[in-house]
C-alpha cells in the first residue's frame, strides 16, 4: 500500500473540494499511484493495462524514461521566461515541429490545451477571411471554453446559454449510424456491417452526405464563412470515422466561399493512425490551420496552432496573441524529446502494426457477439460501439455498458468511452504497446462479453 491518504478521505475531499463535474467512470474510483509505460498502478499496487492512455494523451508512455530525463534536465536549467525573452528549447521545437508538415505549414504558436489551440484558430479564420461563420460537426468535441463551446456538438457538454456566436454545426458523415451507411467506405481494416449499395471504389454514401454538407452551407451559414473544422476522426463521439474522399469534397465546398480549412489533431496526431504521421494525411487533404494539444506533451499541458505564414500575418495585423505559459522551456524541451522517442522507438510503425493487428482481432469478436454492432479506427484509435442487436443497432443500455466496463477494470483492463449515449468503448494506448498485451485485452473483452451474456440469461 502506497496511499498517502486513506482512499474514503480521498473521496470526500474530492465530494468537498473538486469540481462536481469531475466525475470519476466507475462506482469506486480509480486511485493511482504511478504509471510506467503502458501500464498504470493502483495505491494498492493493483496493475491496469491502460488503453485508453490519461484520454489518448500518454503517446509515448507513462513517464517515458527519456522524456523524464530531459525535462529533469530542463526543471534545473530554467523553468519559465517571459515571451519577451528568447531560450532555445522554443526554437528547437520550432524547427523538429515544422519538419514534420508539409509547406506551407510552418508557423507555429504554443499553448497549453487543445481548447485554447481550437480558440486561436477560430480567431485566425475569422481574421483571416473577414467572415463570421465556422462549421463543425456534430458529434465534434473540439474543446469546452466559451469560444470552442460553439464548435462542440456532443450534447451533454452543451450548455443551456447562448454560445458559439457564429457556430453551426452539420451532419457527421458516420457510416456506422447515419441514415446512409457506406459499408466500404472508410478507411479502416474493418468496414462496417451495414449492407450498402457501394462498390469498394465507388462511394454513394460519401455523395449523400456532401449533398447534407453543400445544403447546410447554402441554408444554415452565411454565403461567405471563416471556416470548417474537422477531427480527422471523431474521437469524443466514438471514433468516428467518415467515408473516403469526403473531406476532400468538403474542403474544396469551404474554400469556394472564402473559408479556411482547419484539422484538428489533438487526438489523432503524432502517428497515432499508424499510416501517416497527421491524420489529415489519411484523408488526402491539406488544411489551412492544424491545432493539436494531447500528445504533442506526452501528458505534459502543451498545445500548438500550425499555420501559413500569410494566415499568421492576418492575425498579427489585428490581434498581439500572447500567451504567458504556451511555448515555455519545460513543455518545448519535453515536446522534442516525445518527437526523438516517436522517431528512434518507431511508434508510428508500432501503430500501425499493432493497431491493425488489434482491429482485426476485435473484428472477430463482433462477428461473435450480437452486442458489438461495429469494430471501427485506424492505428491505435479504435472504437467498439456497443449494440442491442445489430440489426437495430440501437446503443446497448447505459447501466448494461457500464457493467462491461466495470468488468474490464477489474479484470486489469483500463478503456475510455464515448458517443452520444456512451455506448462506444474507446482503446487509444500509449503507442508502445505489444501484440501479447493486445491479446490479453482482446481475452478480457471476450470474458466481460459472456458475463453479460450469462447475465442476461438469468
Ligand atoms: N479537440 C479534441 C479533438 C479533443 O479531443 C479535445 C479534448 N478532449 C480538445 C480539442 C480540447 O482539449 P483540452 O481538453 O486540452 O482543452
Amino acid at each position: 500500500r502506497y496511499q498517502s491518504l486513506a482512499y474514503n478521505r480521498v473521496l470526500e475531499i474530492h465530494k468537498q473540494h473538486l469540481s462536481p463535474v469531475l466525475t470519476a467512470y466507475f462506482s469506486e474510483p480509480l486511485l493511482l499511484h504511478q504509471g510506467h509505460m503502458e501500464w498504470l498502478f493502483d495505491y494498492e499496487g493493483n496493475r491496469y493495462l491502460d488503453f485508453f492512455s490519461g484520454i489518448v494523451t500518454v503517446s509515448v508512455g507513462h513517464c517515458h524514461p527519456k522524456v523524464n530525463a530531459v525535462a529533469q534536465k530542463q526543471l534545473g536549467r530554467l523553468w519559465h521566461t517571459s515571451a519577451v525573452f528568447f531560450h532555445p528549447p522554443i526554437h528547437e521545437y520550432a524547427e523538429k515541429l515544422s519538419a514534420l508538415l508539409p509547406e506551407p505549414l510552418k508557423v507555429i504558436f504554443l499553448m497549453n490545451s487543445g481548447s485554447e489551440a481550437n480558440d486561436l484558430a477560430m480567431l485566425m479564420a475569422r481574421a483571416h477571411s473577414n467572415n463570421t461563420d465556422i462549421i463543425s460537426f456534430r458529434g465534434a468535441y473540439h474543446g469546452c471554453s466559451p469560444y470552442t463551446l460553439g464548435l462542440t456538438n456532443v450534447g451533454f457538454h452543451k450548455m443551456e446559454l447562448p454560445s458559439g456566436m457564429g457556430c453551426q454545426s452539420t451532419m457527421c458523415p458516420d457510416v456506422f449510424c447515419g441514415p446512409w451507411g457506406g459499408s466500404h467506405c472508410r478507411d479502416s481494416p474493418v468496414q462496417t456491417i451495414r449492407k450498402c449499395s457501394c462498390a469498394p471504389d465507388c462511394c454513394q454514401a460519401k455523395d449523400q452526405y456532401i449533398e447534407q454538407f453543400k445544403d447546410t452551407l447554402n441554408t444554415s451559414v452565411a454565403k461567405s464563412i471563416a471556416g470548417f473544422f474537422a477531427e480527422p476522426i471523431q474521437g469524443v463521439n466514438g471514433v468516428v470515422q467518415y467515408p473516403k474522399g469526403f473531406l476532400k469534397e468538403a474542403f474544396e465546398l469551404v474554400r469556394e466561399r472564402g473559408g479556411v480549412c482547419i484539422a484538428d489533431e489533438v487526438q489523432t496526431g503524432f502517428g497515432r493512425l499508424g499510416s501517416h504521421f497527421w491524420g489529415f494525411q489519411t484523408h488526402g487533404v491539406l488544411p489551412d490551420i492544424v491545432t493539436m494539444a494531447k500528445g504533442i506533451g506526452n501528458g505534459f499541458p502543451m498545445a500548438a496552432v500550425v499555420t501559413t505564414p500569410e494566415i499568421a500575418k492576418s492575425l498579427a495585423k489585428r490581434l498581439l496573441h500572447f500567451n504567458t505559459f504556451g511555448g515555455n522551456p519545460i513543455a518545448c524541451a519535453i515536446g522534442s524529446s516525445v518527437l526523438e522517442v516517436i522517431k528512434e522507438e518507431n511508434l508510428q510503425e508500432n501503430s500501425q502494426e499493432v493497431g491493425t493487428y488489434m482491429l482485426l482481432k476485435f473484428a472477430k469478436l463482433r462477428d461473435e457477439f450480437e452486442i458489438v454492432g461495429d469494430v471501427r479506427g485506424k492505428g491505435l484509435m479504435i472504437g467498439i460501439e456497443m449494440v442491442k442487436d445489430k440489426t437495430s443497432r440501437q446503443p446497448l443500455p447505459r447501466e448494461e455498458v457500464n457493467q462491461i466496463h466495470q468488468d474490464c477494470k477489474r479484470m486489469g483492463l483500463l478503456i475510455g468511452r464515448g458517443g452520444t449515449f456512451s455506448q462506444t468503448f474507446r482503446i487509444a494506448p500509449s503507442m508502445c504497446i505489444t501484440k501479447p498485451e493486445v491479446d490479453f485485452a482482446v481475452e478480457v473483452f471476450r470474458s466481460a462479453f459472456i458475463q453479460h451474456m450469462e447475465s442476461q440469461d438469468k
